[in-house]
């Protein structure tokens, strides 16, 4: 089989551009700091949860503002535990989005249930009224998700969800610090699932993720299920899996959660000031911003563009890192031939696939790379 360890390309792209998407060697330029901290572990032998994995989950908690963080192997798995917590199995149907990462999906189906798609608003999230309209008799949840860390509207969510008897796991992998009316992202479902992939705003070292949940219940049968069911060595609640956040992970992801004030207003000054300067631009489309209620944090900085994929090669042959998330919507994936969907379904998603491009916007993006790229777009449509 080719491509047996396939990279996503953006690791191989960083020295043939200059502005980049990828910023790691930077965002760790500091790694001494941190292996002398691996070091302790190391010398303490303390590799399976522990303390180091104890006291993230805390204070990870504490910046999501729910009672219970519980670190696992990564975001897929945080949500695919999250519905397996949930009672969700074979025959069951689970509500989405069609435009999201694979992972949601993925999550649904190792799980046993069958995604059912509905379309997204204007800013790429899930569009509550059309939720309703997708409900059957063997619907067990909806799972939204919070796109590039915009959240989507939870009050209307959550009434459907009370109103139908529905479980609601959010996928708030690009949604740290994002808030809905004071609330962060991640804390209103039964559950919230963060990913720490290298390439989202709080990253580590290889994979991780948490699952949120305000439920003792809830948290103490996540904890079992992420370590074989074991109340202790000799004794197992329940038979379940071996997917704990790494101790190795929990250190690193510490001492990225110090910055994370720093990485999320960053990223939101930064597209702020692209948005001032692309606005008005005609070809261009900014989706709805909602100020006040809403804090979005930019995990992904798209806009839909007129003549999308002529842009960005345009800006990828002047430098600039210009990517879709995604050019396909799930229901259109190969991966989903079962499930009889078909072009025209869903189209909001399905333009916002063809239209939709990221800009880099982390915290190691300059005003001065920010001012070229606007030229080299002014140029392009002029
Ligand atoms: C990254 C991501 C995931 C999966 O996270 P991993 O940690 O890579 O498993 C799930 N959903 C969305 C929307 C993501 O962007």
């Amino acid at each position: 089989m080719a491509n047996q360890n396939f990279l996503p390309d953006q690791y191989d792209r960083t020295d043939a551009l200059d502005i980049n998407h990828n910023y790691l060697p930077d965002q760790f330029a500091d790694y001494e700091e941190i292996l002398a901290k691996v070091g302790e572990v190391v010398r303490k032998g303390d590799f399976t949860l522990g303390r180091a994995v104890d006291q993230f989950e805390r204070d990870f908690a504490e910046v999501v503002g729910v009672k219970h963080a519980i670190g696992v192997g990564s975001g897929t798995d945080a949500l695919f535990l999250s519905l397996k917590a949930l009672g969700v199995s074979e025959g069951d149907e689970v509500i989405t989005t069609p435009f999201t990462f694979y992972a949601t999906i993925g999550a649904i189906v190792t799980a046993g249930a069958r995604p059912v798609f509905v379309d997204v608003l204007d800013d790429f999230n899930i569009n509550p009224d059309n939720i309703e309209a997708a409900i059957t008799p063997k619907t067990k949840a909806i799972l939204p998700v919070h796109w590039s860390g915009k959240p989507c509207r939870m009050d209307d969510i959550l009434a459907i969800a009370n109103r139908h008897g529905l479980k609601v796991v959010e996928d708030s992998c690009h949604g740290i610090q994002a808030k809905y009316k004071g609330k962060g992202a991640g804390s209103f479902g039964e559950f919230g699932a963060f990913s720490m992939h290298p390439l989202k705003n709080l990253n580590v070292w290889g994979d991780g993720g948490l699952a949120c949940t305000n439920s003792d219940e809830l948290a103490e049968k996540m904890r079992l299920m992420r370590n074989h069911g074991l109340i202790d060595r000799n004794r197992c609640a329940m038979f379940a899996y071996n997917s704990r956040l790494d101790t190795i992970q929990a250190v690193v992801a510490s001492h990225v959660l110090q910055k994370i004030d720093h990485i999320t207003e960053s990223r939101i000054a930064n597209s702020l000031y692209f948005d001032s300067q692309l606005s008005g631009i005609s070809g261009i489309t900014i989706p709805q911003r909602d100020s006040g209620e809403v804090k979005q944090v930019f995990h992904i900085y798209s806009l839909r563009y007129e003549r999308r994929d002529e842009l960005q090669a345009y800006l990828e042959a002047r430098g600039v890192d210009a990517k879709v998330h995604y050019p396909i919507p799930m229901h259109l994936q190969p991966g989903a031939a079962d499930w009889g969907y078909k072009p025209g379904d869903f189209p909001v998603a399905e333009a916002c696939c063809a239209t939709t491009m990221s800009l880099p916007v982390h915290e190691f993006v300059t005003r001065e790379q920010q001012d070229r790229v606007v030229y080299l777009i002014k140029e392009f449509y002029r």
